[in-house]
C-alpha cells in the first residue's frame, strides 16, 4: 500500500491545475449565468487530451487509468464541476461501447470521437425509471434487420450536443442496449432544463418515435442491456465522486482565505474555534473521501470488481460535498448567500451529486445487498 502520486499523476495533476486555473474558474460564473454549453472549453479540453480518457489505444485513444482520470476531475470539479460534467459526460455512454461493443462498432463510435470534438449521452432514465432501471419502458420492436424505438428519456447529460446515445430499451421484455445515432429520423430533442446547479452541464429530454436502429448497433444480445447499463457505473462512480470532491476543496479554499483574512471582535475569523473546527471537519472529510475515491478506482484498475467501493465512495463523496458547501456558506457570512463569491454556486452544484448515478439512498441500498453476503467483515 502506499498513498503517494507517481511522478506522472503528480504531473497530470499539475496539467489540469493549469487547464482548470486558465480555462475553467475564470469562466464558471458566466456559464453559471448563462447556462451556455461551453463547448469552446470543451474543444481546449479535447486538444489538450482531456476528453474521452478512456477511449482505447487501439481507436485512437490514449487512455488514462480510472484513478488518474479521477485526480484530473477533482481539480476540474474544483473550477467548475459544471463544466467538468461537460468535459466528462461522454464517459457514461462511452464505457457501454468499450465494455460490451464489437470490434466493428468501436470503430464507428469510439474512433471518431478520438478525432474531433464530439459528444455522446447516456440515455437511461425514463419518467416511470430513474433508481429502478429495471422498469423502463422504451420499446424496441424487431422488424426484419431493424428495431424500432418509441420511448421517452429524460434528464439526459450531454442530450442536445450528442451525436449518437446509449439507449436501454425493452425487447419484449429482454432490456436491451442500443448506440442510437443522434441524427436518426423520430428523435425529438427537448429544451435544456433550468436545473437548480451545474448549469453549464445539458440536461434534456430526448424522445424517440418510430426510430430505426440497424441491428448491427445492438449491444451485446438482446436482454444483456441492464447489466451493461449497471456495470458502467463501476466506472463512472468513482469518477463523479471525484467531482464531488472537487467541490469540497473549492469550499475548503475559498472559507479558509476568507476566515485567514475577515476580523470581527477584533480578532480574525480563524482564531474562533466554532469557525476554525469547521475548516478542520471539511479538511478531514475531503481527505476520507479521497480515499474511498481513489480506492475506488484503483480496484476497477486492477480489474477487480469495486461494485461496493464505488458506492461508498460515490454517496460519502457527495455528502461531505453538500456538507462543506454549506458550512463554506456560512463561514462567509452575508457573502454566503449573496452571488459575489461562490459558495452559493457550490451549495447549488453540490447537490446533483447525491442525486445522479445512483441517489445516496441506492448506493447504500448496493453496499448492504454486499454486506447481507458476508458472513463477518474483515
Ligand atoms: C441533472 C441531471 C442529470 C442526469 N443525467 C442523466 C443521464 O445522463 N442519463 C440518465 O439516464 N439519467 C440521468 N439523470 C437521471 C438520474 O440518474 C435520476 O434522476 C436518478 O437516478 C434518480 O432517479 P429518479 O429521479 O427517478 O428518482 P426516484 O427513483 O423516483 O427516487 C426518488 C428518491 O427516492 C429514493 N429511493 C428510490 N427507491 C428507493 C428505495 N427502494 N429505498 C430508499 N430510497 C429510495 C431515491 O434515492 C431518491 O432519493 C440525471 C438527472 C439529473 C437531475
Amino acid at each position: 500500500m502506499q498513498f503517494s502520486p507517481s511522478a506522472e499523476q503528480t504531473e497530470l495533476v499539475e496539467k489540469a491545475r493549469a487547464f482548470t486555473k486558465e480555462y475553467i474558474g475564470p469562466n464558471s460564473m458566466k456559464y453559471d449565468r448563462s447556462g451556455e454549453f461551453p463547448r469552446e472549453i470543451c474543444r481546449e479540453a479535447f486538444k489538450q487530451g482531456f476528453m474521452n480518457p478512456h477511449i482505447p489505444a487501439a481507436y485512437g485513444g490514449s487512455p488514462h487509468t480510472v484513478l488518474d482520470h479521477c485526480m484530473v476531475l477533482e481539480e476540474m470539479a474544483t473550477g467548475c464541476s459544471g463544466i467538468a460534467t461537460a468535459i466528462d459526460a461522454n464517459g457514461l455512454s462511452q464505457y457501454p461501447v468499450i465494455l460490451a461493443g464489437s470490434d466493428d462498432q468501436k470503430r464507428r463510435f469510439l474512433a471518431p470521437m478520438t478525432e474531433e470534438l464530439m459528444f455522446s449521452a447516456y440515455a437511461v432514465t425514463e419518467p416511470e425509471a430513474g433508481s429502478d432501471v429495471s422498469r423502463v419502458k422504451t420499446s424496441a420492436t424487431k422488424m426484419g434487420n431493424d428495431y424500432v424505438l418509441n420511448g421517452i428519456k429524460w434528464w439526459i447529460t450531454n442530450g442536445s450536443v450528442a451525436s449518437w446515445y446509449f439507449v436501454l430499451a425493452r425487447v419484449d421484455d429482454k432490456p436491451t442496449a442500443f448506440v442510437v445515432p443522434a441524427d436518426s429520423p423520430g428523435i425529438i430533442r427537448g429544451p435544456k432544463e433550468i436545473n437548480l446547479g451545474q448549469h453549464a452541464s445539458n440536461t434534456v429530454r430526448v424522445t424517440f418515435e418510430d426510430v430505426k436502429v440497424e441491428e448491427r448497433n445492438r449491444l451485446g444480445d438482446e436482454g444483456d442491456g441492464f447489466q451493461i447499463a449497471m456495470k458502467t457505473f463501476d466506472h463512472t462512480r468513482p469518477g463523479v465522486a471525484a467531482g464531488a470532491n472537487g467541490i469540497t476543496k473549492a469550499a475548503l479554499n475559498i472559507a479558509l482565505s476568507y476566515a485567514k483574512r475577515r476580523r470581527t471582535f477584533d480578532k480574525k475569523l480563524i482564531s474562533n474555534q466554532g469557525i476554525s473546527f469547521k475548516l478542520a471537519e471539511i479538511m478531514t472529510g475531503l481527505d476520507a473521501a479521497r480515499y474511498l475515491t481513489y480506492r475506488a478506482a484503483w480496484l476497477f484498475d486492477q480489474g477487480e470488481d469495486n461494485a461496493r467501493e464505488a458506492a461508498e465512495a460515490k454517496w460519502f463523496a457527495a455528502d461531505v460535498a453538500m456538507k462543506a458547501a454549506i458550512e463554506c456558506s456560512q463561514v462567509l457570512g452575508g457573502y454566503g448567500f449573496t452571488t459575489e463569491m461562490p459558495a452559493e454556486k457550490l451549495i447549488r452544484d453540490a447537490k446533483i451529486y447525491q442525486i445522479y448515478e445512483g441517489a445516496t439512498e441506492i448506493q447504500k441500498m448496493i453496499i448492504v445487498g454486499k454486506l447481507m453476503r458476508m458472513k463477518e467483515v474483515h
